[in-house]
């Protein structure tokens, strides 16, 4: 099963990508997390990620494309994926497309709408562990106690790209380059719209749904 979630940044598709796929028995991958872990082991392309996701725009497409194709192409992903954040641009879903044709394609595409308000409200609350990556939020989902995991008792943080300035900018640059991505899944038909802004929950639910629907 190869399935890809798609919605503007603080949509959600990072909190449902890892139950989806254990539901679907494949693993879950988000590109931006990809890029995070070069920089925190200060690889080349992690140096290289860092001076476009700071800005909050996008990391090129060539070293983004190679970045992911070589995750899908490892053997141990070959039952399938849920790809969260990927692809983002045009020359992205072709590449996926010409890369796993011969497999088929792609299942499926849950886009998560979310205004624009809401987005900004989640977003710029956000917090981090820097142990385990556990998403929290400073009024939704605070951590039971403050600037700590609850899971592993890692330190909260805030993502530079979180701050108000950059997630405009994100934002923008989000409804210019992959609002056209997701028009052309809606044309191939294999895209399914569910309603971000419901309990997590029945997000969840909702999105269970459109991929077995
Ligand atoms: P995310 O964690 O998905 O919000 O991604 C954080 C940042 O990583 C984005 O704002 C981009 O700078 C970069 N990034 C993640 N995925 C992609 C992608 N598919 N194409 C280009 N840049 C990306």
């Amino acid at each position: 099963m190869r399935v890809i979630l798609m919605g503007p940044p603080g949509s959600g598709k990072g909190t449902q990508a890892t139950s989806i796929a254990d539901d679907l028995g494949v693993d879950a991958v988000s590109s931006g997390e990809l890029f995070r872990d070069h920089q925190r082991r200060d690889t080349e392309l992690g140096r290289l990620a860092r001076s476009y996701m700071d800005q909050g725009v996008y990391v090129p497409d060539g070293v983004t494309i190679k970045m992911v194709m070589e995750w899908i192409n490892d053997p141990v992903h070959s039952a399938g994926f849920v790809l969260d954040g990927f692809p983002r641009t045009h020359a992205q879903a072709e590449a996926l497309d010409a890369e796993i044709k011969s497999l088929g394609g792609v299942d499926r595409v849950v886009f998560i709408k979310v205004s624009e308000d809401e987005l900004i409200r989640r977003l710029t609350g956000r917090l981090i562990c820097r142990n385990c990556q556990t998403p929290y939020h400073l009024l939704f989902s605070p951590p039971a106690t403050k600037g700590m995991c609850d899971k592993c008792e890692g330190e909260l943080y805030q993502r530079d790209d979180d701050k108000a300035d950059v997630v405009t900018t994100r934002i923008q640059i989000y409804n210019q380059e992959t609002e056209p991505v997701v028009d052309y899944y809606r044309r191939s038909s294999i895209l399914r719209e569910v309603d971000g802004e419901q309990a997590v929950e029945d997000v969840g639910k909702a999105m269970n749904a459109a991929i077995s629907g």
